[in-house]
């Protein structure tokens, strides 16, 4: 095995590059740090994400400060980066089933900082055309800002460059320790050393945790979606139903009660449908999303019927899209035991950081990696912010 790191001592290692890594680790390159980003270059939630920013949704004083830091953010972040992230301001149009009453549904928003329009059928398909307005009660118009994952991730680590930071595209096999410390991580052909590790993989921080003895509620989802070429049609909106069925799914399947997530092959909650859809500045559609709570990464699932239903699903409210070409895709997507990230020093593991579990990430996950940056920088283990995310709220040491 070659052993070895990059020039000089490494401050930072971060492994992994969806959001979360492109993010910090620009941000503690930006801070002076030198960074170590390494990603085999996959597939992941960040890749099939819909990108929206839902800055609206801040219901305590914590999440409303970080969601206006967040919009904030993204409207100058492709200036900053000098790459367009893609970002746009459009509607969020959040469908009422038919049997559903809209004031009762929209009561459920009631403490969110923007408070949604209430939109009657015909009013929801004058602001999205493509809309069944048979299909639903009415809907809840919220603004909503959205930008390319794609792009986001590409502008980051562009900066990154920029700056000096390095990227390898390899798997990180394990974490090296030293009397409890960690030290470092290994590859399959390589140890590379650093003060820090931090653990932004997703869903497979998990089992990286695990590895050096670490019981984390950081659990997944299986999202499936359908992914289509460039199309002509034209949405208005970034749809998706105002009851989403998949925070009601986590939060049941991340209860530490759940003990099936330490064994193999456990569907732990049956499969959930939140029909809705993104278009992307290159007018690709998104359409989804099929959730399924199941304690493999990588479950067997039956493709043809889960497409099949993302179909019927879409096809219900905006019946142009039911029949569009595309193809399937799935991917894992973390969450955590109680909807806030966990963000911080892993207690009795001195040296490795995490950072997942963010369960509206494209509005709070940018300034977060901007907080813990300056926070590291100024020589502080958290601040009053980051105190709320910390891993010791839920892990204890190994
Ligand atoms: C269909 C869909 C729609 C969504 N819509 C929204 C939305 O509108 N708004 C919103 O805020 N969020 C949305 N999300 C959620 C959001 O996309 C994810 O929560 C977020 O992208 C997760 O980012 P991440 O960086 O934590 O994880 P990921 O994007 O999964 O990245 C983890 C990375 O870690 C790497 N990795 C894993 N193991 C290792 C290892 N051993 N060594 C090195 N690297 C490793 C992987 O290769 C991967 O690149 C959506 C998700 C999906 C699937």
């Amino acid at each position: 095995m070659v052993t070895g790191t990059t020039s000089g001592a490494t401050d930072w290692i971060v492994v992994g590059n969806g959001l979360a890594g492109a993010a910090l680790s620009y941000e503690l390159q930006k801070q002076g740090f030198s960074v170590l980003l390494l990603d085999p270059a996959g597939q992941n939630a960040t890749r099939y994400s819909y990108g929206g920013i839902a800055y609206w949704s801040g219901s305590t004083d914590l999440m409303r400060l970080l969601c206006n830091e967040g919009i904030a953010l993204h409207r100058q972040l492709s200036a900053e980066l000098e790459a367009d992230t893609g970002f746009r301001e459009l509607d969020l149009l959040l469908t009422i089933a038919p049997d559903r009453d809209p004031q009762q549904v929209a009561k459920s928003y009631d403490q969110m900082a923007i408070l949604p329009e209430i939109l009657s059928p015909a009013a929801a398909s004058k602001r999205e055309p493509l809309l069944n307005s048979a299909a639903v009660s009415g809907a809840l118009r919220l603004p909503h800002g959205q930008v390319s994952p794609e792009a986001t991730v590409a502008a980051y680590n562009q900066a990154f460059l920029r700056l000096g930071g390095k990227l390898q595209f390899t798997s990180v096999t394990g974490l090296r320790q030293a009397n409890q410390q960690v030290t470092g991580v290994t590859t399959a052909i390589a140890t590379y050393s650093a003060a820090q590790v931090a653990i932004c993989a997703g869903a497979m921080s998990r089992d990286l945790l695990r590895s050096v003895g670490i019981s984390s509620p950081l659990y997944f989802t299986q999202a499936e979606i359908i992914e289509t070429a460039p199309v002509a049609l034209k949405l208005q909106a970034l749809v998706m139903p105002a009851e989403l069925q998949r925070f009601a799914m986590e939060a049941e399947a991340g209860t530490p009660e759940q003990e099936q997530w330490n064994q193999p092959h456990q569907e732990i909650l049956p499969p959930i449908l939140d029909a809705g859809v993104v278009q992307l500045s290159d007018r690709r559609l998104r359409i989804g999303q099929l959730s399924r709570v199941t304690s493999d990464l990588e479950p067997v699932v039956d493709a043809a019927a889960s497409e099949q239903a993302l179909r019927t699903g879409i096809g219900r409210i905006l019946p142009a899209l039911e029949s569009l070409p595309g193809d399937w895709y799935r991917t894992q997507v973390a969450f955590s035991g109680d909807r806030l990230p966990l963000v911080g020093a892993m207690p009795g593991k001195p040296g490795l950081y995490l950072f997942s579990g963010f369960s509206n990430p494209f509005a709070i996950l940018p300034p977060i990696a901007r907080r813990f940056a300056a926070t590291q920088a100024a020589g502080l283990e958290s601040e009053q912010v980051l105190d709320a995310f910390a891993p010791s709220r839920s892990i204890s040491a190994p």
